[in-house]
């Protein structure tokens, strides 16, 4: 993907796209890789880097949703399952299996939640990632050996999907790109436009970069804005009735050594009821998350100090030796795009479904699902945007269609394996010039070569793209990250062709940014 390009194709067209898309998340990837792989014309436009907002910020799960087990919604578990073993076969670079295992203190978890995680893996069907057990104490400590021990009788284990959402994100980005979308991110929507029927007929927005304006026609325009999506909608008009309830939900990164087996702890009551995660996620420990609802969200959320407590305490009641303030190395915030419902006071309650609505305008807006269900919400709304733009109809092929990066032993690639069959390039890469075998950072497995990589073939236009979502280093160890931006402006800046005032902006801006993914002490 070249970003040079991208624009120059964005001012050559005059004739309208089929469909434009605002956003440039898992919902907007999943609809552009969607249309264009069914052959329509398709224009993303991100206001920031591609993947900025929630799609970065996830429990990283490809899950069915236990918890909506409990909650009854089985049509939604059932059909995130199947998306999840769609995934899974789609990009087996990226999704692995993972153990989750239930702890038990009390004599009625065992048969509880044995039958109930019985049932999950009944509704996957032919898409079960693996039957669940009971454990006995000793296998259970065998799965999670610093787990508390006062009291324990034993565990439950069950199997879903773990993946690497920035990644996935990159990849669906150049997915769509090859099926013949246009995607573009740094372009900001700032406008709507309408024809002289009084229907959408395209959007105005800003290149970031340049500063310049565009308009681009459209057939239709689909808002698939996640959190913004009520922003976009008042773009056409003031007094829209809010579609989302928007959420956000906080992670605490700690060192391995926290959870230093291959399962992950699954929590399926916290004290406000919700479930928690502890999972093991490159070689270090992710928990998390909370559910608090947000007004007005903000594009760089920030956690509240009583996330931040109440993480901790759960993590305490479960971990032997438990995580303190001092031991957090990143600390990132996500908000979900609730589809509203009743008086919206409670959040975790509110449906994961998706939802698709059509203003007056001809505003085609998707929002709500999850990331693990982003495939079928994209066939959902295709279906839907072509009828309403009058375009020929044409079959959905996003089933059995490879992400980029496709490799079905992506393993044998090391430390690279998340790039699938992007990898032996970026060894080429490293092999032409040697120097770029190094390590950016001691404490993290990224080389040089991988900077290049993102600026030249992954549209990473700053150190953040890079170390934010191209790579992982911030949302593992944020110190790290820190160390690792004047070597990665430096290196990005050769390969842009940027200059120094360039690179100390750079760094400067990022390390502002990456002191919110630390926590005071
Ligand atoms: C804490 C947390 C944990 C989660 N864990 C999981 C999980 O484990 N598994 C799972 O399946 N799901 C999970 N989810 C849900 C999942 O992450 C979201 O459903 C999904 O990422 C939403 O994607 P989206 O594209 O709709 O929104 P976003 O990713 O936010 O994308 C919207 C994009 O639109 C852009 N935009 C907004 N306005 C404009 C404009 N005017 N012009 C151009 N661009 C614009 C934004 O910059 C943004 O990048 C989790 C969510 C949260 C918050």
């Amino acid at each position: 993907m070249n970003r040079a390009e991208m624009l120059s194709r964005v001012h050559d067209r005059s004739e309208p796209w089929d469909m434009a898309i605002v956003g440039g998340g898992a919902t907007g990837a999943g609809v552009a890789v969607d249309a264009a792989s069914r052959g329509y014309e398709v224009l993303l436009l991100e206001q920031s880097d591609f993947g900025k907002g929630t799609s970065s910020r996830s429990t990283k799960l490809a899950h069915g949703g236990v918890r909506y087990l409990e909650q009854g919604n089985i049509s939604l578990v059932m059909e995130a399952l199947k998306e999840r073993g769609i995934l899974r076969q789609n990009a087996p670079h990226l999704v692995h299996n993972l153990a989750f295992v239930v702890p038990n203190y009390d004599w009625w978890e065992a048969p509880f939640y044995g039958l109930g995680l019985k049932v999950y893996n009944l509704l996957a069907g032919k898409y079960g990632f693996g039957d669940s057990q009971i454990l006995s104490r000793e296998e259970t400590l065998e799965r999670l050996p610093t787990i508390k021990t006062d009291g324990l009788r034993g565990g439950v284990v069950y199997f879903d999907g773990q993946f690497d959402d920035a990644r996935l994100l990159i990849n669906l980005m150049e997915t769509a790109a090859e099926q013949g979308a246009t995607v573009l991110n740094y372009a900001h929507v700032n406008g709507l436009t309408k024809g002289d029927d009084g229907f959408l007929d395209g959007i105005t927005a800003l290149d970031l970069e340049s500063g310049d304006g565009f308009h681009a026609r459209a057939k239709v325009v689909i808002n698939a804005a996640g959190a913004y999506c009520d922003a976009v909608r008042r773009m056409t008009l003031e007094n829209i009735r809010p579609l989302i309830a928007p959420s956000q939900g906080i992670h605490l990164v700690f060192d391995r050594e926290f959870l230093p087996g291959n399962s992950a702890i699954m929590v399926p009551h916290t004290s406000d009821g919700r479930v928690m995660f502890a999972i093991p996620w490159h070689n270090h420990t992710l928990v998390g998350t909370t559910d608090t609802p947000v007004i007005d969200p903000e594009l760089e959320p920030r956690p509240l100090p009583e996330e931040i407590e109440f993480i901790l305490n759960t993590a305490a009641q479960y971990l032997h030796k438990a995580p303190t303030r001092a031991d957090v190395l990143s600390v990132f915030v996500g908000v979900r795009p609730l589809v509203k419902s009743g008086d919206g006071k409670s959040t975790a309650s509110l449906s994961r479904d998706h939802t698709i609505h059509i203003d007056n305008s001809g505003l085609l807006t998707i929002t709500g699902g999850k990331w693990t269900t982003y495939r079928h919400m994209a066939e959902d709304c295709v279906n839907q945007a072509a009828t309403l733009a009058r375009l020929p109809e044409k079959t959905c092929v996003t089933p059995h269609l490879n992400i980029h990066g496709f490799h079905k032993h992506a393993e044998k690639f090391g430390d690279l394996a998340l790039y699938g069959s992007d990898a032996p390039a970026i060894q080429d890469l490293a092999r032409a010039d040697p120097g770029l075998t190094a390590r950016l950072h001691p404490d993290l497995p990224y080389c040089e070569a991988e900077a290049i990589w993102a600026a030249r073939s992954e549209m990473a236009r700053t150190v953040e793209d890079f170390l934010a979502r191209r790579c992982r280093a911030l949302f593992l160890n944020a110190r790290a990250a820190i160390e690792m931006a004047p070597r990665v402006a430096q290196l990005m800046a050769r390969e842009l062709q940027y200059d120094e005032a360039w690179q100390s902006a750079q760094v400067a801006k990022f390390r502002e940014l990456a002191a919110g993914y630390l926590i005071p002490l």
